[in-house]
């Protein structure tokens, strides 16, 4: 961060709450959970807008740039209190994927990039995207690209086909990974290039149904090509090469972002679940809540959800410290393990609640649906244990190559 932060945590996060339960949770999210995105967005802009006049807009942005400038310990606590609703990333401008390409673009864009891209992102006239994952290769294996962006006079001429590009409909850029140096080693092939949607080439494809979800505008993930699109190498983002480098650094921060939201779903599913254990009776006089079952979900979830969030402040804590490399092995620690309490706090909740879990007139299905994907993006659950194991036996003198 380049300047101090414009607020104290303390003083924010009860008015973050508070407005989370009042206009979000109680009313803005049942809209979303039952109408089309497209048809939500003027009710979301409306909201938006409120959040910039409060001054809490953009919490992870740095203040000369019109953030709050918290550091990403702070931030970790604001994005817990926004995921309790599906919605509340996108109201304060901190969403995925344009948290990461904000990161991007203040740590590596150069001052054209920052101005023609940065700052309309951060002040929310723009959206983004990151493409990287392609169809045809295993993205748990982020060097194998078929991607290329050649150099043609003063231009990258790009061409591959990628999918899973989420948020791309409605995007006015995309982040591309395309193969720059194909005789490089494979950890220096790739860079970032930055495309307008509007180029001609850029071609985006479909909308990918999701679990029965068709998808659209911010909620989506879309198939794209890349046909002869064509943009100045000018739109290179960092050193050409760099591109894995720069995706390792994008999803050190990333991962602490998903952890806290993937904690703040939780604690929401905690309270539904609680509340409908008090409330519901399997007889008269005889709530759900005092079957021993019932109990042990809320007992282990409890545990589960205080661990998780004790691990990722301690990663965010390490990240602000000494940075995301020398953090890798506690980053890949938290994404399998809240992903992991995730689902099964996801799961206890819906069971408890019967047929009503399986509907929308609660948030527990649209998470279960949507946030399944969480053991596999950013990196599947098997890749994470694998780098935490290596590290480990690494100190007892086992060096096991990468696979
Ligand atoms: C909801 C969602 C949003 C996404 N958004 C984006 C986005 O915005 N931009 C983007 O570029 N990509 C995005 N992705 C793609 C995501 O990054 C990839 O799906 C992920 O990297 C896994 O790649 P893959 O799907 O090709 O699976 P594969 O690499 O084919 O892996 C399949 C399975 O193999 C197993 N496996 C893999 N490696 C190992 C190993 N080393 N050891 C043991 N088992 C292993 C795992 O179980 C894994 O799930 C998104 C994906 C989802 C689900």
């Amino acid at each position: 961060m380049d300047s101090p932060p414009a607020v104290d945590l303390a003083g924010i996060l009860p008015a973050i709450r508070e407005f989370m339960q009042r206009d979000v949770v109680a009313r803005a999210e049942q809209a979303f959970l039952h109408q089309p995105f497209r048809v939500v967005r003027p009710q979301l802009e409306t909201l938006r807008h409120q959040v910039q006049a409060w001054g809490l807009w953009a919490p992870h942005v740095p203040v000369a740039w019109g953030g709050l400038g918290l550091p990403l310990r702070d931030f970790a606590h604001v994005s817990e209190v926004l995921g309790r609703s599906p919605i509340g990333h996108y109201l304060f401008n901190c969403q995925a994927p344009d948290v990461g390409n904000m990161e991007l673009l203040l740590t590596h864009g150069t001052p054209d990039q920052q101005e023609r891209y940065l700052g309309p992102l951060v002040r929310g006239e723009i959206r983004s995207c990151f493409s990287m994952t392609e169809p045809a290769n295993p993205g748990s294996n982020p060097v194998w690209l078929d991607t290329t962006a050649t150099r043609d006079g003063a231009d990258y001429v790009i061409n591959g086909h990628k999918w899973f590009t989420s948020a791309a409909d409605g995007a006015a850029f995309a982040i591309v990974m395309a193969i720059t140096n194909p005789e490089a080693r494979p950890h220096a092939r790739a860079s970032q290039v930055i495309v307008p949607t509007d180029t001609p080439g850029f071609i985006r494809m479909r909308n990918i149904p999701v679990m029965g979800e068709p998808g659209e505008d911010y909620a989506s993930h879309a198939e794209i090509r890349y046909e002869n699109c064509r943009v100045p190498q000018t739109h290179l983002l960092g050193a050409e090469g760099a591109g894995f480098a720069l995706a390792q650094e994008r999803l050190g921060p990333g991962r602490i972002h998903h952890c806290m939201r993937w904690i703040g779903i939780c604690e929401r599913a905690f309270d539904l679940m609680c509340s409908r254990a008090v409330q519901r009776e399997l007889a008269p006089g005889m709530p759900l809540g005092s079957r021993q079952t019932v109990q042990n979900w809320i007992a282990e979830s409890r545990a589960e959800i205080n661990a998780a969030r004790f691990l990722v402040l301690d990663a965010a804590a390490k990240i602000d410290q000494a940075g995301a490399t020398a953090a890798r092995e506690e980053i890949s620690l938290i994404k399998f393990y809240v992903a992991g309490v995730l689902g099964a706090v996801l799961d206890r909740a819906i069971q408890v609640h019967g047929a009503l879990g399986l509907t929308d007139d609660i948030p527990l299905a649209y998470w279960y649906r949507h946030e399944r994907g969480a053991r596999i993006y950013d990196g599947p659950d098997e890749v994470h244990k694998s780098v935490v194991a290596r590290q480990i036996l690494r100190n007892y003198g086992l060096d096991v190559p990468r696979e």
